[in-house]
């Protein structure tokens, strides 16, 4: 029999109602993804347009099939931390692999993109350092800056006057600063203007890490933000994710061989972790080669999301995630309610994902999905657009 403690019971039932009241409780719902993103819920089947699945790779047989032989050949688990014995060859493979791809001179691979996140900025900052993050930054980088006891300062989105402003007034009184920020972010689709942050960042003597979880594989020709820009806006930490366009499972930091070598010795979710399973090293490898051989399969989901904001009347989207902002959580969940009727999933983000009175549907395009669909759920966005600007 389960221990019921009386207090704790107490606790968190009135948590529970009072987020529930404020329209933020969360529920999590049994979702099974298939290939061509549909998804089954209830019964039912949708066309899944919330999937970081921006190339369709999860359901990709050339990557289930790699998966499978690596579980077959050795193992469902790596049984060990790396420092241990879970350092496999293939996890050395997928490590080159991806400092080639980012153009660095090494790459280090972790369980997940927050554990990289949790172990780049404690790993490399401490009391007595500065670390400036951009607002709207992805909530690990957030966790990353607190846990390194770094003192942080937030700047307005993208701004670099901002930035520029906290950097004169307070770096002379630090030892080290570094700037972070996601290279797309995850739920506004827009860019960090990376050559003018990595200027400002040389200028003040800081070091940029730049989190590129939406966009490697669909940015910059796969290579992620660095690579959209021309001349390359090459920071020198570029961590990321292979749970997204990379359809498998795990995230990685790519930067100089000191620096990885530092965090092999001192980056504890790292060290205190197991090593990812074969499987899920062996399908980011076999996505990669996807990857770097299939440009029109890289550059469809942008195709895609640009076809949908002509048809839905909004303005012309920089990376596959489209944001339409709705402002109040009720009138979020409502319009994903609206189209979940039409046979779309799109889930309503509310904050503390996103800033308060910013609650919107976010909207992901993948390389599987197909026009006929995309067309219709644009028609559907603008007869909620319509709806709300009449109620507003
Ligand atoms: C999803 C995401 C992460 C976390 O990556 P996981 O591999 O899913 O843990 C980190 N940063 C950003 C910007 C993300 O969107």
């Amino acid at each position: 029999m389960q221990s019921i403690s009386p207090s704790l019971e107490r606790f968190t039932s009135r948590k529970l109602a009072g987020l529930e009241k404020r329209q933020l409780r969360r529920r999590l719902q049994e979702s099974n993804n298939s290939a061509g993103m549909q998804v089954e819920r209830d019964g039912r089947t949708y066309v899944n347009f919330c999937s970081n699945d921006y190339l369709g790779l999860a359901n990709d047989p050339e990557v289930i099939r790699a998966a499978q032989q690596a579980a077959a050949k050795y193992g469902a688990g790596s049984g060990a931390s790396r420092l241990v014995t879970g350092g496999h060859h293939l996890l050395f493979e997928l490590e080159r692999r991806l400092a080639a791809l980012k153009g660095s001179e090494d790459c280090i691979v972790f369980g997940s993109g927050y554990l990289a996140n949790l172990a780049i900025a404690p790993a490399l900052l401490g009391a007595g350092d500065l670390v400036l993050v951009d607002e709207l930054a992805h909530a690990c980088i957030h966790a990353g800056a607190e846990l390194s006891r770094a003192e942080i300062r937030k700047f307005r989105h993208n701004d670099l006057a901002d930035a520029r402003e906290i950097l004169t007034a307070e770096r002379a009184d630090y030892r080290h600063a570094m700037i972070m920020t996601d290279g797309v972010f995850s739920m506004d689709g827009d860019f960090a203007p990376l050559p003018e942050l990595l200027a400002l960042a040389e200028e003040f003597e800081a070091w940029t890490l730049v989190d590129d979880a939406h966009a490697v594989g669909v940015v910059g020709e796969g290579k992620g933000s660095s690579a959209h820009f021309s001349p390359a806006a090459m920071p020198p930490l570029q961590m990321g994710t292979l749970s997204k366009a990379l359809g498998s499972y795990g995230g990685y930091l790519c930067a100089s061989r000191n620096v990885c070598e530092l965090l092999r010795t001192r980056a504890r979710p790292l060290v205190f972790t197991t090593a990812l399973p074969p499987a899920s090293i062996a399908a980011a490898l076999a996505a990669l080669d996807i990857v770097e051989r299939d440009a029109e399969r890289r550059e469809r989901p942008l195709t895609l999301a640009r076809r949908f904001c002509a048809a839905a009347g909004l303005p012309a989207p920089a990376s596959p995630i489209v944001p339409v902002l709705l402002g109040s959580e009720s009138r979020a969940l409502k319009a994903s309610m609206a189209l979940q009727d039409e046979g779309f999933l799109v889930t309503a983000i509310r904050p503390p994902t996103v800033p308060r009175g910013t609650a919107r549907l976010r909207i992901t395009f993948s390389a599987t999905h197909v026009e006929a669909d995309i067309d219709r759920l644009a028609q559907c966005v603008r007869v909620i657009l319509e709806e709300t600007s009449e109620t507003a």
